[in-house]
């Protein structure tokens, strides 16, 4: 089991900022940036690279609410970025999907 299961099922302790039926969001323990977010569905997806077909539905909703959050934490006006860490080259080290909401500083291009 995951962490990030454990933060879902209440076994463990989060800033949760939003959730609804689909998905989960709460503040990352160790931020990279003022606002840095996690945004995890509640179905146990591995990573992107195991979003399947039967996904679509979730993985927009995913998306736009990842955009909802980053306005009402008051980032959108000055931009903000959305990472989804991927594999072991793409820097996953949770393996439950998760897309970062980062925000709140400029942010490097390309990352490192
Ligand atoms: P990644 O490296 O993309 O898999 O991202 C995992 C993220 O989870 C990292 O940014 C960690 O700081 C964050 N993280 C790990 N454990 C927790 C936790 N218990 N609560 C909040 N964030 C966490």
């Amino acid at each position: 089991m995951t962490i990030f299961k454990k933060i879902i099922d209440g076994e463990i302790p989060a800033e949760i900022v939003y959730q609804d039926e689909h998905c989960l969001a709460f503040r990352d323990v160790n931020p990279q940036a003022p606002v840095h977010i996690l945004l995890i569905p509640r179905k146990e997806i591995t990573s992107m690279a195991a979003a399947g077909p039967e996904d679509h539905t979730l993985m927009g909703h995913l998306f736009l609410k990842a955009a909802e959050i980053a306005r009402a934490e008051g980032i959108e006006a000055n931009g903000y970025r959305v990472v989804v860490n991927t594999g072991q080259a793409g820097g996953q080290t949770v393996h439950h999907l998760h897309l970062h909401i980062l925000g709140g500083r400029a942010l490097m291009w390309p990352p490192g």
